[in-house]
């Protein structure tokens, strides 16, 4: 059994490692302790388990322990995350002070695998209708739970409410409307995610304009669940994003990469995405990977934990993934956590303090241990 494993589950559940590499208890504390940014977690999918099942018991919500339970166990058939969200906005998240609070305990286990700075995704939509709650009282609490988060745990973070594609493009509209009438310094830009393969992003246009309009900053879901590069295209051109979240078959458009490699665009990734569990082969999973195409193409690549607590990943768990799974050497992940603070939200001041003070703390942190040569293809 691979030493990647934590308590009978590998991280994410990803196939055996085929780089030849072990990771031994001090080297995954040092990718938990290396200073990073996360840019790409949902914060429905980040929800504990424990906090799952108080609340479900607390509302006397239609959902068994059992169910609970199957929710967070990626086995061989998975329940599908939509079905968890729908069940969590329907029957479980159903005050403020609910969103307050899960928004604090991701950041409090985010700041623990030495994440100083999380941007993270929330979906309005859903929930305005399904629980009655106002956005303004949604949107004050979640960043209520923010400031307590970086008081108590000092890490900071920006909220980006996203557009669940299952929306309809007036739905999206009117997001982005309350947004801007509820402008807060750290709500500072939008996003779109889910169910890409019939919702194209270019039928959430309008919504995008009345954004870049506001002022706002904007990154999507694109080219993800095998959809076509031209999604990427999408994004860039039509939406006007400043980053792209997977991105992966941007690899099908040789002159599209270029464009972005030119640009400087950032790609936040996720190295657990299901999509690629189930359509990759296990033996040929990593090697097959887009991550590592993306990255020879040389793309801007930065790792990330997405759904963690219902994929059984950390921010950690994702970084160590891109080492022992996915073989990048430790040279790679350091220009990686440079990346992370291209792709942030973040003013140039402390963007040009952390650039210059984190390489110094990742080879402090890294110099120390020997790492061993990939033998992927
Ligand atoms: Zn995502």
């Amino acid at each position: 059994m691979s030493n990647t494993q934590t308590s009978g589950r590998s991280i994410g559940n990803v196939p055996a490692p085929r780089t030849g590499r072990t990771v031994t208890a001090a080297q995954r504390d040092i990718f938990r302790r290396i200073p990073k940014v996360e840019l790409h977690c949902h914060l429905l999918g980040a929800v504990r388990q424990s906090t799952f099942a108080e609340l479900a018991a607390m509302r006397a919500a239609p959902v068994t322990s059992d169910q609970i339970a199957s929710f967070y166990a990626r086995g061989a058939r998975p329940v599908g995350v939509l079905h968890v969200l729908r069940t969590l906005e329907k029957h479980i998240l159903l005050t403020p002070d609910d969103f307050r609070r899960i928004a604090y305990e991701y950041l409090e286990d985010a700041a623990r695998e030495g994440v100083r700075h999380a941007e993270f995704f929330w979906n309005p939509t859903a929930t305005i209708r399904d629980a009655k709650l106002p956005y303004a009282a949604l949107q004050d609490a979640i960043v209520a739970g923010m400031r307590d988060a970086e008081r108590e745990f000092g890490i900071s973070s920006l909220l980006i409410p996203s557009i669940d594609r299952e929306a309809t493009p007036d739905d999206a509209v009117a997001m982005v409307e309350l947004l801007i009438a509820n402008r807060d310094d750290s709500v500072p830009g939008i996003g779109i995610d889910y169910r890409e393969n019939d919702r194209p992003p270019e039928l959430f246009a309008e919504a995008y304009h009345r954004a870049r309009r506001a002022g706002l900053r904007a990154t999507a879901h694109a080219g993800e669940f095998g959809m076509p590069w031209t999604n990427v295209a999408t994004a860039l051109d039509l939406l006007q994003v400043d980053r792209i979240d997977h991105g992966y078959s941007i690899l099908e458009n040789p002159a599209l990469v270029e464009r972005c490699v030119e640009r400087g665009i950032v790609f936040t990734i996720v190295p657990t995405n299901s999509y690629y569990l189930r359509t990759l082969e296990p033996e040929r999973w990593a090697a097959e990977h887009p991550i590592r195409a993306m990255a020879r193409a040389g793309l801007k690549l930065h790792p990330n934990s997405d759904d963690p607590t219902l994929h059984n990943v950390t921010p950690g768990g994702a970084w160590e993934l891109m080492y022992s799974h996915l073989g990048f050497d430790i040279a790679a992940l350091r220009q990686m956590m440079l990346h992370g603070l291209d792709g942030a939200w973040i003013d140039t001041a402390r963007r040009t303090a952390w650039a210059a003070a984190w390489p110094i703390e990742f080879d402090a942190l890294t110099t120390a241990t020997s790492w061993q040569e990939s033998t992927l293809p």
